[in-house]
């Protein structure tokens, strides 16, 4: 309830949006391009009275175009058409990225994918979070520097243009 009333719309939304980068098509991600934290995902701090505070970038967008009223403490956010943690493209309708989902859904899908979480699962993803900081750090480093260009969609898709080389 208060995460409605604690939203600036207008200035959050301003901000917010200033450090995304869409892709070229109707489709494709949009790209969050300021803080990214440990976790890969990206990071933004809200100015609220007293202080800060700090969202997933994802999450904020889904409260801007959701409204922060549906990101209730029992809400989960979700990536469904793209593995991009990086990605916030939030829309009414199919082009949504992003779904909004009960913690219960979530938990469903977990288990259906095997990823239960248990001391070794525990471990593996805390290898996995880092190399996914480091790669959101280099999709976002690149689409500043270089912009959407030809070398991109390999980079979003896990792959990076220097390993290909390799092989
Ligand atoms: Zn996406």
């Amino acid at each position: 309830m208060g995460d409605a009333e604690d939203l600036n719309a207008a200035s959050d939304s301003v901000r917010f949006w200033s450090k995304v980068i869409r892709g070229p098509r109707p489709s494709d991600c949009w790209i969050w391009t300021g803080a990214i934290g440990d976790d890969g995902y990206g990071r933004y701090w809200q100015h609220v009275p007293g202080g800060q505070r700090m969202w997933r970038a994802h999450r904020f967008a889904v409260a801007l175009v959701f409204g922060g009223g549906e990101l209730g403490e029992h809400e989960t956010v979700r990536h469904e058409s793209c593995d991009v943690p990086l990605c916030v493209h939030v829309a009414h309708g199919a082009d949504s990225h992003l779904l909004l989902g009960s913690v219960a859904e979530n938990n469903l899908d977990r288990s259906r994918a095997g990823r239960h979480a248990n001391m070794y699962s525990l471990r593996r993803s805390g290898g996995r979070r880092r190399d996914q900081a480091a790669l959101s750090r280099e999709i976002r480093d690149h689409l500043l520097e270089h912009g959407w260009d030809a070398a991109f969609p390999a980079l979003l898709a896990g792959y990076s243009p220097d390993q290909e080389r390799l092989f």
